[in-house]
C-alpha cells in the first residue's frame, strides 16, 4: 500500500505577519514530527502542482479569482479582514496548496496511492465561492471534491470536517449538492458565528459545547456521523484536518487530546474501509499550539495509514 505525502515549499513563504498563529512553522513542525518518528517512511512524498484556473474556477466564481490575482500585493500586506492578510507569496502558496489538493485526489480515487496527507497552507475551509476570510483564500477541500466528482467522475463523496471551527465556506459551496455530504463538529458560538448552521439535508453539523472533552466529539461521532456516511456510502471521503480543538491550543475551548485524534481517524477508516475502497484524502486546516499540532496531526496520520 502506498500512502501519499503531499506538500510545496511556497506553503513556507505565504505569510501573514511575525505574530500571525497561522504561520509556516505550522508545516515545518507536522514534517519534522513525521520525520522523526518514521512515519514519513511508510509515506510516498510528493510536490503538488499549481492548480489550474479551471480546477480552482469549479468552486470559486471566475470573478473572485481575478480580483484575488488583480489586488495581490508586490510589497508588504493586504488585509483582507481583521486576520487574514495577503503577502506576495500569498496567491502562489494558495495555487499549490489547490494544487496539491487535485493531485491527492487524483491519485488516491485512481487507486495509485491507498489515501494521502496534504500538508500545505495556506487553509481552505473558511474560503466561501466569493470571497476569502479566517486565514483562507481558496478551499483546497472543495477543490479536491469537485475534482473527484466533475473531473473523475465519483458519484457519492462525503467531506469531513474536524476543526474547532465551522467549515462554512465549504457548506456555502456544497449546501443543496446532493452529491457530497459534510458532516462535522465544531465548537459552539466560536468564528465564524455561524454554529448554529443549518443540520439536515446533504449538511450533518453536530455544534459541541465549550469546553467538553473528547467524549463529547466520540458521541458526535458514533450516533451521528457514522450512521449518516453509512447510509450515503461514499465512493470516497476527505477530510478537513484541524487540530485547534487540541486542550493545549487556545484557539477554542475544547479539550481533545493527541488519542481523540487517532480514535476518529480509525473511524474514518473504517467508514472508508467499509464503503470507499479505503480511500482518503486528509488536508491540513487549523492548529496553532505547535507542539499540539505537531503530535495531533501525527497521531492522525498515523492512524490514516495504519501504522499505529
Ligand atoms: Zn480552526
Amino acid at each position: 500500500m502506498l500512502y501519499g505525502y503531499v506538500t510545496h515549499p511556497a506553503s513556507l513563504r505565504h505569510e501573514m505577519g511575525p505574530d500571525h498563529p497561522e504561520a509556516p512553522a505550522r508545516v515545518n513542525v507536522i514534517h519534522d514530527y513525521l520525520l522523526a518518528h518514521g512515519i514519513l517512511d511508510f509515506m510516498v512524498p510528493m510536490s503538488g502542482p499549481a492548480a489550474t484556473r479551471a480546477q480552482v474556477e469549479r468552486t470559486h466564481s471566475a470573478l473572485y479569482v481575478a480580483e484575488l490575482a488583480a489586488t495581490a500585493p508586490t510589497t508588504g500586506y493586504r488585509r483582507i479582514d481583521p486576520d487574514t492578510l495577503m503577502s506576495p507569496h500569498t496567491l502562489d502558496a494558495a495555487w499549490h496548496a489547490a494544487g496539491c489538493a487535485v493531485l491527492a485526489t487524483e491519485l488516491v480515487a485512481r487507486g495509485k496511492l491507498a489515501s494521502a496527507f496534504c500538508n500545505i497552507r495556506p487553509a481552505g475551509h473558511h474560503a466561501t465561492r466569493d470571497a476569502a476570510m479566517g486565514f483562507c483564500f481558496f478551499n483546497n477541500v472543495a477543490v479536491g471534491v469537485r475534482h473527484a466528482l466533475d473531473e473523475l467522475g465519483l458519484q457519492r463523496v462525503a467531506l469531513i470536517d474536524f476543526d474547532a471551527h465551522h467549515g462554512n465556506g465549504t457548506q456555502d459551496i456544497f449546501a443543496e449538492d446532493e452529491r457530497v455530504l459534510m458532516v462535522s463538529t465544531f465548537e459552539r458560538g466560536l468564528y465564524p458565528y455561524d454554529t448554529d448552521a443549518a443540520d439536515g439535508g446533504n449538511m450533518c453539523n453536530v455544534p459541541l459545547e465549550p469546553y467538553t472533552r473528547g467524549d463529547a466529539l466520540r458521541d458526535a461521532v458514533l450516533t451521528r456521523w457514522v450512521p449518516a456516511l453509512d447510509g450515503f456510502a461514499p465512493e470516497m471521503i476527505f477530510v478537513s484536518a484541524g487540530f485547534d480543538a487540541h486542550r493545549e491550543d487556545d484557539m477554542s475551548h475544547l479539550l481533545w487530546t493527541d488519542a481523540d485524534y487517532a480514535w476518529l481517524t480509525r473511524q474514518l477508516v473504517a467508514v472508508a474501509n467499509r464503503h470507499a475502497r479505503g480511500r482518503i484524502v486528509s488536508l491540513l486546516e487549523g492548529g496553532y499550539h505547535r507542539l499540539a499540532l505537531a503530535r495531533s496531526a501525527g497521531a492522525h496520520v498515523r492512524a490514516l495509514i495504519g501504522a499505529d
